[in-house]
């Protein structure tokens, strides 16, 4: 049975000096023969599955034969996980700046160039380690080094990055507002997608937003991309290149399912099973149909009027071309104009989520769906 250990990271200071802290799992495994995971959940407050999921791997973890570290963080943003008003948990965007929590990783592309310069020659892992080395004395100079400051969400966020920065696999966890599951996956690891239990796929390009996924394998894309314009090829996904990263959402907010919570651990696990990971067979992805589209194709659909929505299309499921997505109630125009408005699109799509809210204004984003997909 595998031992974890259990660290309390400070991440932060509340104005009465209450701290801020994260709870750190990690694993570590006596082999070194795969690469290391990095795996955090509830980076936005109202996406607390993957807090559940966490729970379930650190069960079946214990017994699986491991290969390499791993690194778990539930609750890894104690602002926005408690975060409430009403009912309802916010915690998408901090309330003071109004920045979205997943906005504020750190990458600095004017890195790259000198590097190259400096290591032109270099063996692969002497690459390895020494770019390794300078992400993660990018982020201790921002938080070790900085007489300027920097904000609350940049603290939580590169502390996280530090822990991530270590790791060769990352799994930021989060969910969508009312939604199927879903994987933003980089173009280049597009083979590693069919090893998640999740029909939708979302493939990403090496563009920098400031998001987990994007500050992990950016940097490195973005390397391997500078040495092959030096005349060096490496391989993107391979060797020193082993870098992987996805943003996995695992359906709705406001949730926890342990039951389903179990699958998608399972479905974790096949994943680092196909990696090297864990050396156990049994952890297999299911057969289904997985569906994939570009980022540029992923689009959202804003409501042409405000009113009251009855969402009648499907997660997951392929709607035809002028099939309703939804019913909109207009009562202020019941007897004297039209009170329901029927919205549809020209062309066939998967919608993947909607509103968490059936009230909306003109120009909310009601939908987002699937274009020009295709199967994996
Ligand atoms: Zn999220």
């Amino acid at each position: 049975m595998n031992k974890f250990t259990k660290e309390v990271m400070s991440v932060g200071e509340m104005a009465s000096g209450a701290k801020l802290t994260v709870p750190v799992y990690a694993f570590k495994s006596e082999k070194s023969t795969a690469p290391n995971v990095y795996i955090q959940a509830n980076m936005h407050g109202a996406e607390v599955q993957g807090n559940a999921v966490i729970f379930q791997l650190l069960e079946l973890l214990q017994y699986c034969e491991l290969q390499a570290n791993i690194t778990l963080v539930p609750y890894a943003n104690p602002v926005a996980c408690n975060h409430k008003n009403g009912e309802y948990t916010l915690g998408r965007f901090d309330p003071i700046t109004g920045v979205n929590w997943n906005r504020m990783y750190h990458f600095d592309p004017s890195v790259i160039e000198p590097f190259v310069l400096q290591y032109i020659d270099a063996s692969e892992d002497e690459i390895k380690i020494k770019f390794q080395q300078l992400l993660l004395t990018e982020i201790e100079q921002k938080l070790e080094h900085n007489l300027w400051g920097i904000t609350t969400g940049q603290r939580i966020a590169y502390q996280l990055q530090r822990l991530a920065h270590q790791a060769d696999i990352v799994l930021d966890l989060h969910t969508g507002p009312i939604s199927s599951k879903h994987l933003y996956c980089p173009e280049y690891a597009k083979a590693s997608a069919e090893y998640f239990d999740i029909e939708h796929t979302i493939l990403i390009q090496n563009d920098f937003d400031g998001a987990m996924d994007e500050a992990t394998f950016c940097p490195w894309w973005s390397l391997q991309k500078a040495y092959q314009a030096s005349g060096r090829n490496f391989t993107m996904g391979q060797g020193a290149f082993k870098k992987e990263s996805f943003t996995v959402e695992l359906g709705s907010q406001e949730q926890i399912d342990l039951d389903v919570a179990k699958q998608d651990a399972l479905s974790i696990l096949s994943y680092l099973a196909y990696q090297g990971v864990v050396d156990n067979k049994q952890y297999q992805p299911q057969k289904m149909t997985r569906y994939a589209c570009y980022l540029k194709d992923y689009k959202a659909l804003y409501s042409p009027m405000g009113g009251m929505v009855d969402y009648l299309a499907e997660f997951g499921k392929p709607l035809a071309a002028g099939e309703p997505l939804a019913r909109i109630l207009r009562m202020d125009n019941y007897g004297d104009g039209e009170a329901l408005h029927y919205v549809s699109l020209e062309q066939k799509v998967i919608p993947i989520l909607h509103f968490a809210s059936a009230s909306v204004n003109q120009g909310t984003e009601l939908y987002k769906v699937f274009c020009n997909y295709f199967e994996l």
